[in-house]
């Protein structure tokens, strides 16, 4: 079975896997026709990401094809599905809790255990989202939209609100797109002014502002003086996270959708004079990617803005280098397996 693995950091080459067993009770066997490449793959490329083990075969984010299916499963062959890709155990007190996206012992495939950039996966029938109308691309955006999907669940977005999304990358604009859904008025900030024209332009995001400017008093202007009532930061940058306590309004809510691997410190009086809540949001539940799927099948959340970049697995070995440079734009690579 043709693969892709990553063997070290830079070091991307085919493999020949043997094929998955056949589907135990409970579980499906998968064709991958589509595997989506974030910022998860690049870093594990780079040698960036934090407890990462080597040789993994890549990918998460995956359009897959059901070929069989083992005992008490109620798919079929030839459905098409996303892939919720967190492994949960079902018995520590996160699963307990309806919270598999936080489980104690999660393992992400194509992070913990190989994934995706492979002809066929042996899964859990559970993880499995079919469709009979997503594309193979929009499956496998599935995953990514869950991110954003998901932080916007976690603030509870309403409706006639003002949200500010910090950092207009994949998490960033997923963020920004189901802000959008909500019906809330959506505020982009960043450093880099080609993502910015990108939301403007591709997103329809009405408001956008340049990290390097006087972000606040900004903020006031376009929120009648009251500042958004909801921010999210999805730059996984400690300043950005630690800038991020100044925006809220009072009474408002601050959710870090990006992620840093060390201590972020804010002042005790900003956080305490406004009473924020401040929540964390990690992955995305089983119900976020029911929820997205439904929303791209009635054409409220639009996919065409996202793949930027395309390959076939048997290239995937050279043409991955060039995107893990900002300068080539990538948003979202797209490989056909
Ligand atoms: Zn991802
Ligand atoms: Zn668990």
């Amino acid at each position: 079975m043709r693969a892709v693995r990553l063997q070290a950091p830079g070091r991307l080459e085919a493999a020949d896997l043997p094929c998955p067993a056949a589907p135990g009770p409970g579980e499906a066997r998968v064709r991958v026709h589509r595997v989506g490449i974030c910022g998860t793959d690049l870093h594990a490329f780079g040698g960036r990401q934090p407890f990462f083990t080597y040789p993994r075969v890549l990918g998460h984010e995956l359009g897959v094809e059901v070929v069989a299916v083992g005992a008490g499963v109620a798919l079929e062959p030839g459905q098409r599905a996303a892939v919720e890709p967190y492994l949960n155990c079902g018995t520590c007190i996160a699963c307990r809790s309806g919270r598999p996206n936080c489980c104690v012992s999660l393992r992400v495939l194509g992070v913990h255990v190989d994934g995706g950039m492979t002809e066929e996966l042996v899964l859990p029938a559970r993880k499995l989202h079919p469709s009979a109308r997503l594309t193979l691309d929009q499956l496998a955006l599935v995953e990514t939209l869950g991110i954003g999907a998901h932080a916007v669940a976690r603030a509870a977005v309403a409706a006639g609100e003002t949200a500010l999304v910090i950092g207009a990358g994949p998490i960033g604009l997923a963020t920004m797109q189901f802000v959008a859904a909500a019906g809330a008025r959506v505020i982009a900030l960043d450093v880099n002014p080609e993502r910015l024209e990108f939301c403007r332009r591709q997103l329809g995001v009405a408001h956008v502002l340049a990290a390097t400017g006087e972000v606040e008093a900004a903020l006031r202007d376009l929120t009648a003086g009251d500042l958004p009532t909801v921010v999210f930061d999805a730059t996984g940058h400690p300043g950005s996270m630690r800038a991020a306590f100044d925006y809220p309004a009072a009474g408002g809510r601050l959710v870090f959708v990006g992620l840093f691997q060390g201590d972020v410190t804010f002042h005790d009086p900003q956080f305490h004079r406004r009473e924020l809540t401040l929540c964390a949001s990690r992955n995305a539940l089983p119900s976020d990617f029911a929820r997205i799927i439904g929303l791209i099948e009635g054409g409220r959340i639009d996919t065409t803005p996202w793949i930027t970049h395309r390959a076939r697995l048997e290239d995937l070995p050279t043409a991955f280098g060039p995107w893990t440079r900002a300068e080539t734009g990538v948003i979202k690579a797209m490989v056909a397996v």
